[in-house]
C-alpha cells in the first residue's frame, strides 16, 4: 500500500504506521525520525535542522523534499510505504504530487487521523521514545518492562527534546496553521480518508476495509 498519514503530532501516526508494515511489507518512512537520526551522528542534515526541531518548528520544504525524492526510489520502496510526518505543508503536498509522477507512483490514499486536542496533549506529555529504534512506550499506558530501557533492542527509552511543554504548545500551532489544510488539498485529489483515530488497532481496520474496497 502507498499511503500518507496525516494528522497532528500524537495522533497514533507512528504507532499505526508500524501496525500496518507487518501487514504487507510496505516501510514506514518518517521524516521526524531522518531528522532525528540525522541530529544524533551529527551529519550536515543534522546541523541544519536541529534548531527548527528543537523549537517546535519546522524545517524547510527544500530540506525534507532533498531527503524525499532520494528515500521514495530506494528499493525497499517497492513494496509500498507509509508517510508519516509528510508532507506537513502544502508545498509540500504539491511537490510530492510532481516526485510521484516523475517516479511512476500512486497513492492509494491520504489517511487523516483526528483525535481530539485534550488526548493529544496526555499522549504527548506521557510518551517516552528509545533513541535507538524509535520504538514508542506511554508511561501511563504502555511503558517498557524496565524502566527507561527499550525492550526491543535495549536502548535508552526517553522524553523527545520537543516534547517540553513549550515545543508542543508550537508543534499544535504549526499543523494548525501549515498542516491541517493538507486535509482539504487531498478531499481535491479525492484521496482522502478521514478516521476517527481514538484506537490505534480501530484505525487500521478501518484502512484495511477501505483499501479491499
Ligand atoms: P515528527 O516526529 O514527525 O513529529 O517530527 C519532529 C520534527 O521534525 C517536527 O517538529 C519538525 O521540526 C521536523 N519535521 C519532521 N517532518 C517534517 C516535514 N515533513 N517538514 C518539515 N519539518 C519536519
Amino acid at each position: 500500500m502507498r499511503l500518507i498519514l496525516l494528522g497532528a503530532p500524537g495522533a497514533g501516526k507512528g504507532t499505526v504506521a508500524k501496525l500496518l508494515t507487518a501487514m504487507d511489507g510496505s516501510v514506514q518512512i518518517s521524516t521526524g525520525d531522518i531528522l532525528r537520526a540525522a541530529v544524533k551522528a551529527g551529519t550536515e542534515l543534522g546541523k541544519k535542522a536541529e534548531a527548527a526541531m528543537k523549537a517546535g518548528e519546522l524545517v524547510s520544504d527544500d530540506l525534507i523534499m532533498g531527503i524525499m525524492k532520494e528515500r521514495l526510489q530506494e528499493a525497499d520502496c517497492k513494496n509500498g510505504y507509509l508517510l508519516d510526518g509528510f508532507p506537513r505543508t502544502i508545498p509540500q503536498a504539491e511537490a510530492l504530487k510532481g516526485l510521484l509522477l516523475e517516479i511512476g507512483d500512486e497513492l492509494d490514499a491520504a489517511v487523516n487521523l483526528n483525535v481530539p486536542r485534550d488526548v493529544i496533549l496526555d499522549r504527548l506529555t506521557t510518551r517516552r521514545t528509545c533513541v535507538d529504534c524509535g520504538a514508542i512506550y506511554n508511561v501511563k499506558s504502555n511503558p517498557p518492562k524496565e524502566e527507561g530501557k527499550c525492550d526491543k533492542c535495549g536502548g535508552a527509552v526517553v522524553q523527545r527534546d520537543d516534547e517540553t511543554e513549550e515545543a508542543i504548545s508550537k508543534r499544535l500551532d504549526v499543523f494548525t496553521e501549515q498542516t491541517a489544510p493538507l486535509v482539504g488539498f487531498y478531499e481535491k485529489e479525492g484521496l482522502l480518508l478521514d478516521i476517527n483515530a481514538t484506537s490505534s488497532d480501530a484505525v487500521v481496520e478501518s484502512i484495511r476495509a477501505h483499501l479491499a474496497k
